[in-house]
């Protein structure tokens, strides 16, 4: 390790970018079904208002608009026409991040730095909320999950009381994705009590990743939690992976430390345009959404049936099984690859996008192939 570096990067393993990113350039089509992105690309005549957005508006002379204004506002309406209970957010309770990721990082930031705090994860979940805090070295408290991997409520609430101790930073934010990655489970009733419960000196940061999917968000609890922030993202049921856009919303007082910690132009102007365009026409291409609800169902069904494999239902655009090993996960991943299909060994099972129905076809018939091979062989 070079002698200027932090020690403590050493032992760091950073996120493994999507391992297919450049497959649909090989010649051996595959099935990219391990980041959870839409399968659809957005329309050829959207694209040709972003080509024409760039030829004639961008600027590409002049930093980006660092405001967001307009895209906040944007935001605003959706996630007001998004909750189930009537409810008006302003802009001025958004931020918009470099991807959710660089808002988790300004979270981190502007919560636990400088050892004023550490985080709360329960795993297996969504691996930047620890990478990033190691990247600034914030201790990570872990709790465990139930069978149905919902948390350990126990464990938790012990977890917060015990780091309150004199040389241990205190616990000052907890995350939560609400349906979680990798497991697909939407929070419970039990869950939302216990964040409802969380003392003011506590964050709650929940993760709305895949809202579209599971349709319940916590948007009209957030009036009576200043302690409660929001995150949502593009690159998901919006299409926009490529562009890196997501979003938080929560208590003005809270935005404005969020815009304060943040890059000044860190949304380059065609991610502006991209997302306020999506926004735009979010009835049409929010379409696919009930295709991949429905596409789940028939993918879970059909994942169920297969010997040796156990799956737990989903209220996201994934699905979560495992063997009955680690290294079978790891196998089966492998060899499922090979087969044409990419999907996630993660959190001691395997994560699985729901893709096309041509995609989800073939990951079933795969599946079945590589099973037979691999769980079979072994007994
Ligand atoms: C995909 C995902 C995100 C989105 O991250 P971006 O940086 O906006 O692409 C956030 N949280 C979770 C849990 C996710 O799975």
């Amino acid at each position: 390790m070079m002698p200027f570096l932090r020690t403590d990067l050493a032992k760091l393993h950073a996120y493994a970018p999507h391992p297919e990113a450049a497959a649909h350039l090989s010649s051996v089509p595959v099935d990219r079904l391990d980041t959870n992105e839409c399968p659809y690309d957005l329309p050829e005549d959207l694209k040709q208002k972003l080509v024409w957005t760039y030829q004639h508006q961008i600027e590409a002379n002049r930093y980006p608009e660092g405001s967001h204004a307009e895209l906040k506002q944007a935001i605003a309406a959706y996630v007001s026409e998004s909750a189930q209970t009537p409810v008006q957010i302003a802009p001025a309770q958004v931020s918009v991040g470099n991807g959710s990721d660089e808002l988790i990082r300004s979270l981190l930031i502007a919560t636990c730095l400088s050892n004023q705090g550490s985080i709360l994860v329960a795993n297996p979940t969504f691996s930047m909320y620890g990478i990033l805090a190691q990247t600034l070295g914030i201790a990570i408290v872990s709790v465990p999950r139930t069978e149905t991997f919902t948390l350990n409520l126990e464990a938790a609430q012990a977890a917060l009381d015990s780091a309150q101790t004199p040389n241990q930073a205190p616990v000052r934010a907890v995350f939560v994705v609400h349906p979680n990655s990798p497991t697909g489970n939407a929070l419970t009733e039990s869950e939302i009590a216990w964040l409802r419960e969380l003392p003011p000196q506590v964050l709650a940061v929940i993760d709305e990743a895949y809202f579209e999917f599971s349709q319940h968000t916590l948007v009209s609890e957030l009036a009576n939690h200043p302690n409660w922030v929001i995150l949502r993202t593009f690159s998901k049921a919006f299409r926009l992976a490529a562009h890196r856009v997501g979003y938080a919303i929560a208590h003005p007082d809270l935005i404005n430390v969020l815009e304060k910690v943040r890059l000044p132009y860190n949304l380059p102007s065609l991610s502006q345009a991209a997302a306020h365009l999506t926004l735009t026409h979010r009835h049409r291409l929010l379409q696919s959404v009930p295709e991949t609800i429905q596409q789940r169902a028939i993918l879970y069904d059909a994942l169920c049936q297969i010997e040796g494999l156990k799956f737990w239902p989903s209220a996201a655009n994934f699905i979560f099984g495992s063997a009955s090993s680690d290294p079978q996960n790891v196998a089966l991943g492998q060899l499922l690859k090979q087969h044409g299909t990419s999907v996630r060994t993660t959190g001691g099972g395997l994560r699985i996008t729901v893709g096309s129905p041509a995609e989800n076809r073939r990951t079933i018939e795969r599946l079945h192939q590589c099973c037979t091979q691999i769980i079979t062989a072994s007994v």
